[in-house]
């Protein structure tokens, strides 16, 4: 293992947005720890891809929408990486469309639990390993938030759009909270990206049947969002906490 490199974990590495972070973090030097939940298949491949390419990557399996499975997990990546430098609150789930009066509790619940509790309980653990209150040497995290967390998507999933806004404030005020303790925390925030989420929520067809309607006339790529997490995570971006970037292509 090359002591000069920096070590990154990525939630929800194995596919979509998230493989593109890990992908160019790999390509910039990073050692990669992958995560999923379901997809080993995924992950596998892509540390593969990334070991052929001569990075350093490993997968890890677990569920941010439970606890025990966040602490085994970052546990894995000290013993498999060792010393955690930047962190990326990636893994996120949309659901089917329903109104608001439509939603059961089930499903609100579900979705706070993983998009919401995940993504709290990762930034602890990230923050107990980087933070030099606790004999940590600082890091950078970064969060993926949602254009829908200010446009609410409405008729679509406000569920959803909700958990991004807590997305939001849990950058802004975590970013306060460890200012003087050698972490920047900020988020991105992206508009429609070309990814598999669409299906998953049931709307295969989303980013076609959308994209006349976006400013670009265009949905983003996951390289084109992984570029802004990248960004935010290099010491390019030193003077920048508390920040949420849209990539939205103007949305
Ligand atoms: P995606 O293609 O559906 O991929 C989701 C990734 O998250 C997969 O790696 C999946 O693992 C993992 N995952 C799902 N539930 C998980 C859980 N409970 N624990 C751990 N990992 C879990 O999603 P994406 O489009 O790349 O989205 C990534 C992030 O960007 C999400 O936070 C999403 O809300 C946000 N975002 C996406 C868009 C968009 O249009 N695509 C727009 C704005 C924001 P498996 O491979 O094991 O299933």
């Amino acid at each position: 293992m090359s002591a000069d490199k920096k070590t990154l974990l990525v939630t929800g590495g194995s596919r979509g947005i998230g493989a593109a972070i890990c992908r160019q973090a790999s390509r910039a030097g990073y050692r990669v720890a992958v995560n999923y939940v379901t997809n080993r298949t995924a992950a596998e491949a892509l540390v593969s891809e990334l070991e052929a390419a001569g990075g350093e990557a490993f997968a890890v399996k677990g569920d941010v929408g439970s606890e025990a499975d966040v602490v085994a997990m970052f546990e894995a990546v000290d013993k498999g990486l060792g010393r955690l430098d930047a962190f990326v609150n990636n893994a996120g789930i949309v659901d089917v469309k329903a109104r608001v009066d439509e939603m059961s509790a089930e499903r609100v619940e579900r979705m706070m639990s993983i998009n919401v509790v995940g993504s709290f309980l990762c930034a602890r653990e990230a923050v107990k390993r980087m933070s030099t209150r606790h004999g940590g040497k600082g890091g950078a995290i970064v969060s993926l938030s949602s254009a829908a967390a200010r446009l609410g998507s409405p008729g679509e999933y406000v569920d959803y759009a909700a958990s991004k806004g807590a997305i939001d404030t849990l950058t802004i005020g975590l970013a306060r909270e460890v200012v003087l303790e050698g972490i920047r925390v900020n988020a991105v925030s992206p508009g429609i990206t070309e990814t598999e989420i669409h299906a998953s929520g049931g709307q295969p067809d989303r980013v076609a049947r959308m994209q006349a309607m976006l400013p670009m006339k265009r949905a983003g790529t996951a390289d084109e969002v992984a570029s802004a997490v990248l960004y935010l995570l290099s010491d390019a971006a030193s003077y920048i906490t508390g920040a949420i970037l849209n990539v939205s292509g103007g949305r």
